[in-house]
Order: structure tokens, then C-alpha cells, then sequence
């Protein structure tokens, strides 16, 4: 092999998720014939209106004279004008923004942005002044693991856990007794509503976070990559917040157009120029074609009504079917506990004191035909041994009503043999 440096070596190394995919592929393939319930995917399902919605704009597209220019042409990195400006509009008209086009910055994927963030802010500075990235509250999305060319410049904090015993529920919210952001500092990164957890930080923890990173400069990323006002997967009411040092960073990925890879970073000038330089650089720009789709679907409105409309009920009602069959199917003498469902498309459950390792209670379930991720991988930048990390599995909600309930209830079986066996 040819020799590598630092950065070959970290950007060739599969991290969190993806390294415990190949082995959900081979589990998947050794296994035709019987029937696995694989709950692991983070590939949101292909929902009928949604598609109709992307092949209708596609066919508008196709019958204009705009296709050739769009699909013909390379253009600004920035982003292809017509959805920079459909995006201002929507924005100023629905959240009283005065957002200019130079707020706006879109990318091949939101994925990137964070890549962009990740090494424009953190890491070592010309003088050699290592400076952090900051996710306030672990677990998070598996993929900041992965963004950062300098694994030493990401840290992530240990949550408060807000615990209801009675009714096996928990939510983890942010310890600002421990999140330390300083001069020291370099970006802040969190996903709201969050993979892999359904949590939803409140507009109070934002806004707290937000101003702890004020005074240094620091500016904050929320990866809105399930928010309003699309794919609008939040299950409990939240408001996008803008302005300052905030970032609002959302993704076409949940709304159907995942393969598209469009991104889209709304915010302070200064920070988005940063950005659309590496990006220039990186990669000169993302498809526009998803772009030009994009703009019609923002435009006309469709987008983010389909969100509303059949999107966001279609995971709440698949979150609801887990939430049942887990009440119904748990020995209410373990200590089990489920993450509330406050968006997203995953449930997160913890087994406390659970007698083997997630990655061991993953290998049961694959006996039993049901596939899940193990949590510990969802924990990139905490270092600090902490046995809550191999307790948790993350659910996807992009199984069948069918596949969830049965999903659920052979967990269930196989949680109580572990602890009965202890
Ligand atoms: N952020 C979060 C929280 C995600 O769950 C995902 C994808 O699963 C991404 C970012 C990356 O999405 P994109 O397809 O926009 O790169």
C-alpha cells in the first residue's frame, strides 16, 4: 500500500456506524432465505407523496427551457441562485428573518458542511494553538467522528439524565455544569432533533448554548438535518433559532432526496464565506439538479406541507408502535428505559446495568432475526470510559408497523433472558 499521512489514515478509517455496517451486510447476506427484521438503517424509507412530490418537479424541470442551463452548466459554489433566493423568501416570510443571499451557503449533503465546520474551526491554528469541537451533549450523530482531521480536537460531553423510573422513560439533556467552551474553543456542533437519541434540546438549551460560545466568536452549528420546516420530524414543538453565532444546517436528505446530496447552512456571512471556500476547493459545488428540484418544491410550498402532512405523522406513528409494544412486551421490574420520542427517526432504548456489552446484546438479537446498532458507537469525542455507552442500542423507525412490533417483542425476550442469566 502506499504510505499515508496523518490525514490519509484518518479519512481511510471507517468510524462509528459504518464500521458496524459491513457487519449488518454480511449478517443481511449470509441470512437469505430467513427472514431478518433489520432495524439498523438510517436510510429513511421512500414515502409515495414524497416521490410523487420529486418526480413532478423533475418532469417541470425536464419541460423547461432552466434544464439545459442546469443541467448543462457548472455555476457558483455558493449554490445555484434560484434556490438560494426561494430559501431567503421562505425563511424571511416564516421565521420574520432578514436574511440576505449572503446568509445562505449549499453543499453536496449537509455531511459536508460539517466536514468544512469541523476543519475550518478546529484543529491547529497557524500558531499552532490546538482549538476544540465542541458537542455539548453526547451521544450524538456518529458521523462528527468522522469529519474531523484532528480526532484530538473533538470533545464531547457527558449529559445530565433526566430520569421518569415509573414510566421507563428518560431524556438526556446538556450538563452545563461540565460543557466547557472557551477561548479555547474552535466550533460547536449538535444535532437538533438528534440522531441517534430523539431528543430535542429545548429553545432555552440553544439559545444557552449559543450564548456560552458568544463571547469567544465561537460560532455554533445546529445540524437540523430532521427539523422544521423540513422534513419537519420533530414530534414535540420547537423552534429553529437563527442569528448571532448560530447556523442553522439542514438537510433534503429525510425529505426524499438523499441521494441528490443537498445541504443547506444559513447564517452569519462571515462564517458561511468560510465555508464556501473549502467548498470551493473541496468539491466546486453541489448537483444542481437536486438544486433546481429543490427550489421548485421550497417555492411552490410542497415541501414543506408534504413534511407536515405525511412525513412527520408517518415516523410518529411508527414511533408510537415501538413506544406500545415496548410497554406491553418489558418486564416492568428491569431497568429499562426509552429515550423520549421527540423527533427524528430512531428510538433510543438503555438497559441499565445491563449484563453484557451492546455489542454482545446486538449479536443475541441477530440470532433471534433482529438487527439493531449497538450504541457505543454513537459517542465520537467522549473518551472517558462510562458504562452508560455500552448499554443503550439505537432503533430505526423505518421498519414496517409489522417488523417494529415483532422486532420489539423478541427484544424484549432477549433483554429479560440476559438479565435472568446475570
Ligand atoms: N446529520 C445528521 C444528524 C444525520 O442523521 C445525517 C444523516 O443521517 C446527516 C447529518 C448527514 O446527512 P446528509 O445526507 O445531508 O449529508
Amino acid at each position: 500500500n502506499p504510505a499515508l499521512t496523518q490525514f490519509g489514515v484518518q479519512m481511510s478509517n471507517l468510524t462509528g456506524v459504518r464500521a458496524i455496517m459491513k457487519d449488518i451486510v454480511e449478517t443481511l447476506r449470509a441470512h437469505t432465505g430467513q427472514q431478518l427484521i433489520n432495524l439498523s438503517a438510517g436510510n429513511p424509507l421512500i414515502l409515495p407523496e414524497v416521490e410523487q412530490l420529486w418526480r413532478d418537479c423533475t418532469a417541470q424541470l425536464l419541460a423547461s427551457p432552466e434544464y439545459g442551463e442546469v443541467v448543462c452548466r457548472y455555476g457558483p459554489s455558493q449554490g445555484y441562485v434560484p434556490l438560494i433566493e426561494a430559501i431567503v423568501e421562505d425563511f424571511n416570510r416564516r421565521y420574520k428573518l432578514n436574511l440576505t443571499e449572503r446568509n445562505i451557503l449549499i453543499s453536496p449533503g449537509s455531511q459536508t458542511l460539517y466536514f468544512y465546520a469541523a476543519n475550518s474551526f478546529g484543529g491547529y491554528t497557524t500558531s499552532g494553538e490546538l482549538k476544540q469541537i465542541v458537542l455539548p451533549l453526547s451521544p450524538d450523530y456518529t458521523g462528527y467522528g468522522g469529519v474531523c482531521l484532528v480526532p484530538e480536537a473533538l470533545i464531547a460531553y457527558k449529559p445530565a439524565l433526566d430520569i421518569d423510573a415509573a414510566a421507563h422513560k428518560f431524556k438526556y439533556r446538556p450538563d452545563f455544569s461540565k460543557v466547557s467552551i472557551t477561548e479555547k474553543t474552535g466550533c460547536v456542533i449538535f444535532s437538533r432533533p438528534c440522531n441517534p437519541t430523539g431528543n430535542v434540546l429545548s429553545d432555552d438549551e440553544v439559545k444557552k448554548i449559543a450564548a456560552l460560545a458568544a463571547p469567544y466568536d465561537v460560532p455554533v452549528f445546529v445540524d437540523s438535518a430532521y427539523a422544521p420546516p423540513f422534513p419537519a420530524m420533530n414530534f414535540t414543538e420547537m423552534t429553529p433559532i437563527f442569528g448571532n453565532n448560530i447556523l442553522h444546517c439542514m438537510s433534503l436528505s429525510k425529505a426524499g432526496l438523499p441521494g441528490e446530496r443537498i445541504g443547506i447552512a444559513i447564517g452569519d456571512e462571515r462564517v458561511i464565506q468560510v465555508l464556501e471556500g473549502f467548498q470551493t476547493n473541496a468539491c466546486i459545488h453541489a448537483s444542481r439538479y437536486g438544486q433546481a428540484i429543490a427550489a421548485r418544491a421550497i417555492n411552490s410550498g410542497a415541501l414543506a406541507d408534504i413534511s407536515v402532512q405525511v412525513i412527520r405523522p408517518f415516523y410518529q406513528n411508527k414511533f408510537t408502535v415501538l413506544e406500545n409494544t415496548l410497554n406491553e412486551a418489558m418486564p416492568n421490574d428491569l431497568p429499562w428505559f426509552l429515550h423520549r420520542g421527540e423527533g427524528a427517526i430512531f428510538a433510543w432504548l438503555w438497559l441499565q446495568d445491563l449484563p453484557v456489552t451492546d455489542w454482545e446484546l446486538y449479536q443475541e438479537l441477530k440470532q433471534v432475526g433482529v438487527i439493531v446498532v449497538p450504541g457505543s458507537t454513537f459517542f465520537p469525542g467522549l473518551e472517558e470510559e462510562w458504562e452508560h455507552k455500552h448499554q443503550c442500542v439505537r432503533i430505526s423507525l423505518t421498519g414496517s408497523d409489522d417488523e417494529i412490533a415483532t422486532g420489539m417483542q423478541r427484544l424484549a425476550k432477549v433483554v429479560q433472558q440476559v438479565y435472568q442469566r446475570a
